[in-house]
């Protein structure tokens, strides 16, 4: 008896099978010269060079396969469970075909998408392809890499759009730096960081921030590399800071390459963190609901913080050692706090800088803003020597770095609607009312005061309250709140 995955069933790709095999018998000619110039000790670059081609022609293949399957998910499937995994065939084919440059700036978006896009009603989609995952990405000449490595993702919470903007930018200005000969480093660029949450609707409604399958918010839970690191590095370590730093990154990236994941959404995170955690610079780009720019970082890099902040014209800038529930950006930053403080006094420097940066509100989509936040970024990829060109000078701050634990939720007391006083970046004595909120029933107006004084830098985008609801946060600096310090 037959096994499902080997019915005569046609395939959207079957009546091109011949056209297939041909090209894979190619390709698998090709596999063979590699292992012969292996044998023949041929030069590293040559070598590359064919892979590079073989990599090329099976891209070709993974494209006709996808288009093929994408217009079967179109015509034969039409009920609405199989619209995620016709887009996602869609938005792979066309991912693949465009050019894979060879160049320090990678554009791994659509590997991301291969990797967790790749079931629809447990039925496998390329499931071959996605096992490849990110690995395809190209690797940069030695001398680029001894310049510092970047990584910037956009939206991790699916559908902040905003981000999803200024990855754009960030390309196009990459890649205009890297033709001029100014990209001294490498800069990994992961152009939309979810694909899950962007293939998630719930009544028509985008829904990015928590995975559907259990509710878990995606920038929690990324793993937590320190442990492990700590018990590889076990008296390994010495007094050269610079040996330290690479002898960390190895047990890092060792550590984030044992992951496992028992679902798509832990892989995600698994994969995020494994491209990101031996870059120098990291940068995590969120929105918010209505909100001015802020960003959230490690305390003791409060300095990077408040230079990246001055560049981005960040209106409050929030810190904490240990946000509670494992961020991306802490799991890339933290265990080199944790690494440090178990090893001391051995010099071990925090040598990966990672920032959420908050890209203001999620409708704040305006394409000048877009292109500025870019220039910005890539003004503080110079500054950590990334990119080629003296540092223009540093803008006024616009403000200073801040405790988290000190940033004021406020909180609805009871449910109704809700009609604020107060403006994202207003900034806001001690005891003001924020907002009221207007009983129903009664037609009771409540005010709702706050204890700090501070930057109102963020408010929710709908005016019904329920009782609890986080209405508003303020960045200030007379609370010392303790346990899970950001919102759901
Ligand atoms: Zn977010």
């Amino acid at each position: 008896m037959a096994s499902a995955e080997t019915t005569s069933e046609a395939r959207g790709y079957s009546a091109n099978k011949d056209q297939l095999q041909k090209r894979l018998r190619r390709i698998e000619g090709q596999v063979r010269g590699i292992q012969g110039m292996v044998d023949d000790d041929r030069y590293c670059i040559d070598v590359l060079t064919q892979i590079s081609a073989v990599q090329a022609a099976l891209d070709k293949v993974a494209q006709l396969i996808m288009s093929a399957c994408a217009h079967a998910c179109s015509s034969a499937w039409t009920g609405s469970a199989c619209r995620p995994c016709e887009q996602r065939c869609r938005a792979a084919a066309a991912a693949l075909s465009g050019d894979r440059p060879h160049t320090n700036t990678r554009w791994i978006g659509r590997t991301l998408a291969w990797a967790s896009g790749n079931t629809c009603a447990s039925r496998p989609v390329s499931a071959a392809i996605a096992a490849q995952g990110p690995g395809r990405v190209w690797t940069a000449c030695p001398a680029a890499r001894a310049a510092p490595r970047a990584t910037i993702q956009a939206a991790l919470h699916a559908d902040e759009v905003p981000g999803l903007l200024v990855a754009q930018c960030l390309r196009e200005q990459l890649l205009a730096l890297e033709t001029a000969g100014q990209l001294l480093g490498e800069v990994q660029l992961v152009p939309y960081a979810n694909p899950i949450g962007l293939a998630q609707q719930v009544n028509g409604q985008h829904q990015g921030r928590f995975d559907l399958r259990d509710g878990v918010n995606f920038n929690r839970n990324h793993p937590e590399l320190a442990d492990a690191a700590c018990a590889a590095l076990q008296g390994r370590m010495g007094d050269d800071a610079k040996a330290n730093v690479r002898r960390v990154r190895a047990a890092l990236r060792d550590a984030a390459a044992a992951l496992t994941a028992s679902h798509p959404a832990q892989d995600l995170k698994n994969k995020l963190v494994q491209l990101a955690i031996d870059s120098d610079v990291v940068l995590d780009l969120h929105c918010d609901s209505q909100a001015v720019m802020h960003l959230y970082g490690l305390t003791p890099q409060a300095e990077l913080c408040a230079e990246l902040g001055a560049l981005l014209g960040a209106q409050a800038i929030l810190l904490a050692t240990e946000s509670g529930d494992s961020p991306f950006d802490e799991a890339c930053s933290s265990p080199w706090l944790k690494v440090q403080e178990k090893f001391a006094p051995y010099p071990v420097p925090l040598a990966c800088f990672c920032a959420t940066v908050e890209l203001r509100g999620e409708a704040d989509t305006d394409h000048a803003l877009a292109r500025q936040d870019a220039a910005a970024i890539i003004e503080f990829l110079r500054r950590r020597g990334v990119i080629a060109g003296s540092p223009a000078p540093l803008p006024a701050a616009r403000c200073q770095p801040t405790p988290l634990a000190a940033s004021e939720p406020i909180n609805a007391p009871r449910a109704g609607v809700v009609v604020f006083h107060q403006e994202p970046g207003a900034w806001v004595p001690a005891g003001a009312v924020v907002a009221d909120v207007v009983d129903i029933d009664s037609g009771e107006v409540v005010p709702v005061h706050c204890v700090s004084a501070g930057v109102l830098y963020a408010r929710i985008a709908t005016r019904w309250a329920t009782p609890g609801k986080r209405l508003a946060k303020i960045a200030g600096t007379s609370l010392a709140r303790t346990g899970k310090l950001l919102s759901a």
